[in-house]
């Protein structure tokens, strides 16, 4: 069971696709327009997003929604326009999956309960403007891939999921290339300072990744960032 958004301007298809739903078990909140929809998208689980609305093109909409707060909220575009090239479009764009009209409230029901299955599994770290897949290993600043060798990734991630705790290179050596790499503290800085290029971090005041003298490092508290 999950809060499913539905943003869609015709009542009847509106009408038909909440009882679907509450049928199944889900709660529905129901938007006829972009508008009137951004609000609820806090507390929605999954998006059933119409491609034509009245106010904004539905992709338009999706596009601001993956910019803005909700870049891993899963999206289900539904739409009359079954073009490939459309489908393809949506896709590129940021939807999860794609629905032509008309369809079946079975395979609507199936589709989301996949997205939410998938959604579930997926890790995602998000500090500010960094984002981290855990599962997938990629990372993402302010919207645009992070070019990460696989060490990158994995010190980065090892200090974003423990904000404001101190590691000495020695600790990060072990905890991230393992207790059997022959490595030196060395290592580290080196990917720190790599690390740091890619995060165009500013080096006397880094928004990420921060230095404590005579000790090790650290990933910034949220607190201080935000501020
Ligand atoms: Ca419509």
């Amino acid at each position: 069971m999950a809060t499913v958004l539905l943003v869609e301007d015709e009542p009847a298809v509106r009408l038909g696709v909440r009882l679907a739903l509450e049928r199944a078990g889900h709660k529905v909140l129901e938007a006829p327009s972009a508008t009137e929809a951004w609000p609820l998208l806090k507390e929605a689980e999954i998006v059933l997003l119409d491609w034509m609305l009245p106010d904004e093109p539905g992709l338009r909409f999706l596009e601001r929604l993956r910019q803005g707060a909700y870049p891993d909220l899963p999206v289900l575009m539904l739409t009359a326009r079954a073009e490939v090239r459309d489908r393809v479009e949506g896709l590129s764009r940021g939807a999860d999956d794609y629905l032509a009209k008309p369809f079946a409230t079975e395979e609507l029901l199936a589709r989301l309960e996949a997205l939410l299955r998938r959604a579930g599994k997926r890790k995602v770290l998000k500090r500010g403007p960094l984002l981290l897949d855990l599962e997938r290993m990629e990372a993402n600043l302010e919207g645009k891939p992070l070019p990460l060798t696989r060490r990158e990734f994995e010190l980065l991630a090892f200090l974003a999921q423990r904000p404001g705790r101190v590691y000495t290179r020695e600790e990060l050596l072990e905890a991230v290339w393992g207790p059997d790499y022959l490595g030196t503290p060395r290592t580290v800085d080196q990917h720190v300072l790599q690390l740091r290029e890619k995060l165009g971090e500013d080096p006397k005041a880094p928004r990420f990744l921060e230095t404590v003298r005579g000790l090790g490092y650290r990933f910034r508290p949220e607190d201080r960032r935000e501020g």
